[in-house]
C-alpha cells in the first residue's frame, strides 16, 4: 500500500532543506503545509521561547474514524552537522549524501515514512484511530525540543519514534546517563623561577584520572572520560583543570555506583594531594552532576510492544527486541508518561558523510508503522 516513489519524493525534498539544531524553522513551515494539504490540523508549542531558538515543536491532529486513544507518531526535525545545503544521491535503491555533508536520514527518513502512512491513510480511506503526530526540534545534542514539549497538548498516551538503524528492531530498553564536570584549582606560579609556589593541577587531575575505572564497566554500564581543558603556558604552573565525563547505565542504581565511586576517587585523590602541597588549601576540587536523560524500560507484555511485534508478524517477520546505548526523545516522553518505542527506518552510518539508507528499508518502516494503526483500529489487539 505504501506509495514508494511518492516516499521516496517527500524524503528527497525532506533533505534538501538545511534544519541543523536550533534553525528548524523552513522544514517545520514545510510539514506544516504539507500536513494541512492533507487535511490534519497543526499546532505549534512554545519552545522557540523556552530554547530560545528558531522554532517550535509542531503537532498534527488526525482525528481518524475510530473512537479510540489516539497513538503518537514521533520524529525530529533537526540534523547534525555537517548539514547544510544537502544534494540526495539516489542510486540502485540507496540515499546516500555528495560525500560532504551527512544525508539527515537520520530523522528525515522517518518523517517521511510517517507522512507517506498519513497520505495512505487519507487516500484509502482508512479505518483509523486518532494519531497525534509530534515532529520535534533540537534532539541531537540534548533532547531539547521534547523536553520543553507541552504535553497537555497530546492526547495519546504511547506511540512510536522511528529513530533507529534496524526496520526490524524495536527499543526495550534504552540508559539513563548523567554528565560529571570535575573541576580542580591549584595555584599558579612561575615555573622557572619560583615552582615550588605553585600547586599543580595538571598533576592533580592526572593521579586522579590514572585511578578511575572507564570504558564498559559491566553489560549494561559505561563511563567515558570525555573532555580535558586546562594549562595556559609551558612556564606557568596551571591552576585550573576541568574534566568532563559521562556514565550510563540501564539500571539506575549502578549508574549511581559508578558516579559514586568516580566522586570519591577524585575527593580522595585531592584530598591526599593537598596534604602534600605547599599550601594546604589547594588544590581544591568542585564537582557538578548533571542528569542528561533518563532510561527507558518497555516490558515485552505492554501495549506499545505487543502492537508491534503482532505488525511485524503480519508482515512476515520477527521484530528484535534492542538494548541500545543512546538516547532519543522516547527517554523524555517516557519520563512524562508517554510510552514510546524506538523503531528502526534503515538509516545507517548516522552523524558521518556516509550516511545512507535504502529506499526499501523506508518503506519496510512506512510499511510496520501502518500496520501497528491498521490493528489497533480494528481493536484486535491493544
Ligand atoms: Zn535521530
Amino acid at each position: 500500500m505504501i506509495n514508494e516513489s511518492r516516499l521516496k519524493q517527500i524524503f528527497e525534498d525532506l533533505v534538501k532543506i538545511d534544519s541543523p539544531s536550533g534553525h528548524e524553522k523552513d522544514v517545520c513551515v514545510w510539514i506544516k503545509n504539507y500536513l494541512e494539504n492533507l487535511g490534519i490540523r497543526t499546532k505549534e508549542d512554545n519552545a522557540a521561547e523556552i530554547l530560545n531558538t528558531e522554532s517550535n515543536n509542531l503537532i498534527g491532529y488526525f482525528d481518524g474514524n475510530k473512537n479510540l486513544p489516539a497513538i503518537m507518531l514521533c520524529a525530529h526535525m533537526d540534523t547534525v552537522e555537517p548539514g547544510r545545503g544537502i544534494e540526495p544521491i539516489f542510486e540502485n535503491g540507496v540515499f546516500k549524501s555528495r560525500g560532504d555533508t551527512i544525508l539527515g536520514a537520520d530523522d528525515k527518513s522517518a518523517i517521511a515514512a510517517i507522512l507517506e502512512v498519513m497520505n495512505v491513510i487519507i487516500e484509502n480511506n482508512l479505518s483509523s484511530c486518532p494519531i497525534d503526530l509530534v515532529f520535534t526540534v533540537y534532539e541531537e545534542g540534548g533532547l531539547k525540543g521534547a523536553n520543553a514539549l507541552d504535553t497537555s497538548l497530546l492526547r495519546a498516551g504511547f506511540g512510536y519514534i522511528p529513530d533507529s538503524t534496524d526496520p526490524e528492531g524495536i527499543v526495550e530498553s534504552s540508559p539513563s546517563c548523567s554528565r560529571i564536570v570535575f573541576e580542580i584549582t591549584g595555584k599558579s606560579a612561575h615555573a622557572g623561577s619560583e615552582p615550588e609556589k605553585g600547586v599543580n593541577a595538571v598533576i592533580a587531575a592526572a593521579k586522579a584520572l590514572s585511578k578511575i575505572e572507564s570504558g564498559r564497566i559491566d553489560d549494561e554500564t559505561t563511563c567515558n572520560i570525555g573532555l580535558i581543558r586546562g594549562g595556559k603556558a609551558t612556564n606557568i604552573v596551571p591552576d585550573k583543570v576541568v574534566i568532563e565525563a559521562e556514565a550510563r547505565s540501564h539500571d539506575p542504581k549502578k549508574l549511581e555506583k559508578v558516579i559514586e565511586d568516580m566522586k570519591s576517587v577524585f575527593e580522595k585523590t585531592i584530598m591526599e594531594e593537598k596534604e602534600k602541597s605547599s599550601d594546604r588549601n589547594y588544590p581544591c576540587l568542585e564537582i557538578k552532576i548533571e542528569d542528561d536523560f533518563k532510561y527507558v524500560f518497555l516490558s515485552r507484555d505492554e501495549p506499545v510492544f505487543k502492537l508491534a511485534q503482532q505488525a511485524g508478524k503480519n508482515l512476515g517477520f520477527e521484530l528484535k527486541a534492542k538494548k541500545v546505548g543512546g538516547g532519543s526523545d522516547a527517554n523524555i516522553f517516557f519520563h512524562k508518561g508517554i510510552k514510546a518505542a524506538v523503531i528502526g527506518t534503515g538509516m545507517k552510518k548516522i552523524h558521518t558523510v556516509d550516511e545512507y539508507v535504502e529506499l526499501k528499508d523506508m518503506v519496510e518502516c512506512a510499511s510496520l508503522l501502518l500496520e501497528i494503526i491498521n490493528i489497533y483500529s480494528s481493536e484486535k489487539i491493544g
